[in-house]
């Protein structure tokens, strides 16, 4: 391994990234890379973001260009060990944006005043393929096409909505959308998989949109790994909407197609291949399949499978609770899952001697329709648990605080906590919680 000052005189000032951190004891801490270096290429190929990074750096022979945070511009020549990393983290990328603007766009759901991350309308191919986070497509260039096929990025998740063009217009409220089925085409050609989204807008992609949708899909054969019909979700702020919102006669209908979709495809390829949303089945007022319906889970993120999941985690593991007889345990939760969580907390109870009682909160922040237990503000959870002096603890929904223990009303948790008489617990699942001490559980 060596460097040597760099005589590279070309800007990379708009396509470098950043190093945010440096691991002690690895190749880039033996060669004097700081946080704040720039990386400008990597055998040549300049690097605009993580993924150029990720790609580039494979090989075992690298000949890197940067500039470090003094200004000296140097390169690396590194032989690399086989299967040593490099040891930095990058700084995140700038996301990518979203051309669309769609009446159900959640964010244009959101209420006045939330901190500016939450107002992002991200729509970006890498965080796609990275994360999980699902996109329209819309956004992408040439280049773009390129890196996703040179790459192979795959699967994508993929936000459809409808392969019929005219209506996917209307659905993304943008008549500059690209034909999505020529574009699945060109990356499904090039060996791209990818799980497809269709938000459900009762009016616009129902009935025989939503048929000729999955037909298309279907067509994809293998390559279309799962499809997730889920309902529009509105809140008091959905101020752009102009449609209907979901009731549950159409909720039933989506699942019969679904349902019926799903037969064929256990007949011909051995798994549902498309799936409606937890939430369409409670919206339905229908019984939730059990867990094997759901295969190894694709769309879980996505609120499908989710409370099948949760089911099979507290049927398997509730025998290795302990006995917590004469605690009564508060259950924070939203009013969509309250229906369904007797079932649970009785066989918890059979097997601890414990009481949960059940509080379901509306969503104060997002008004009634915002029924998901995720999506509980701070403000929520003190109203639920203040006073409560008759609960020896409570849980929480662990979705509804984000990496950094805050709530998306910016109520902070740990300063929450030290307001109420008992001590509180994110969960997810009853089991992560009641399993462990119960002393108070970190909030990240
Ligand atoms: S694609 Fe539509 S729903 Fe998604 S961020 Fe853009 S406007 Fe919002």
């Amino acid at each position: 391994m060596s460097f040597a000052p760099g005589s590279w005189a070309r800007s990379f000032s708009e396509t470098m990234v950043r190093v945010s951190r440096v691991y002690p004891d690895t190749i880039a801490a033996e060669l004097g890379i700081e946080p704040g270096t720039e990386i400008g290429s990597v055998n040549g190929r300049e690097i605009a973001d993580f993924l150029d990074w990720e790609f580039l750096t494979a090989d075992d022979d690298l000949v890197i260009e940067a500039r470090l945070p003094s200004g000296e511009d140097v390169v690396f020549d590194i032989e690399r060990p086989e299967g040593m990393g490099i040891g930095v983290d990058l700084e995140p990328p700038t996301v990518r944006r979203c051309a669309n603007r769609c009446e159900f766009c959640f964010i244009e759901g959101l209420p006045k005043g939330l901190r500016k991350p939450l107002y992002i309308r991200d729509d970006d191919y890498r965080l796609s393929f990275a994360y999980g986070n699902f996109a329209t497509l819309s956004n992408l260039k040439e280049r773009d096409f390129q890196r996703i096929l040179e790459y192979r990025l795959s699967p994508l998740y993929v936000s459809v909505h409808a392969t019929p063009w005219e209506a996917r217009k209307v659905l993304l409220n943008n008549p500059r959308v690209p034909n999505i089925m020529e574009q699945l085409t060109r990356l499904t050609d090039g060996g791209i998989q990818f799980h497809g989204q269709m938000v459900i807008v009762p009016g616009l992609n129902d009935g025989e949109v939503l048929e000729q949708s999955l037909t298309d899909l279907w067509s994809f054969g293998d390559v279309c790994l799962s499809v997730a019909m889920v309902p529009v979700g509105l809140t008091q702020f959905s101020h752009l909407y102009t449609g209907r919102s979901m009731d549950p006669s159409a909720a039933l209908e989506l699942l019969e197609t679904s349902e019926r979709w799903a037969r064929r495809a256990f007949e011909e390829r051995g798994h549902a291949w498309v799936y409606g949303s937890d939430e369409l089945y409670l919206l339905a007022g229908r019984d939730l399949p059990p867990i094997e319906y759901y295969g190894d889970l694709p769309q879980i993120e996505n609120g499908v499978g989710s409370v099948a999941s949760l089911r099979e985690r507290v049927r398997t593991h509730v025998g290795e609770l302990p006995w917590l007889g004469g605690k009564r345990i508060g259950v924070v939760t939203g009013v969509s899952m309250a229906p369904l969580m007797p079932e649970l907390t009785r066989q918890i109870e059979g097997r601890t001697g414990a009481e949960l009682v059940l509080i379901p909160m509306e969503n104060s922040l997002f008004g009634p329709t915002t029924t998901t237990a995720g999506l509980l503000v701070g403000d929520d959870i003190r109203r639920a648990l203040k006073g409560r002096d008759d609960l020896d603890l409570a849980l929480i929904p662990a979705e509804t605080i984000n990496e950094s223990g805050v709530f998306l009303d910016d109520v902070v948790f740990e300063e929450l906590r030290r307001e109420l008489p008992m001590p509180v617990h994110p969960s997810y699942d009853f089991i992560d919680v009641l399993a462990g001490s119960l002393e108070p559980a970190r909030a990240s």
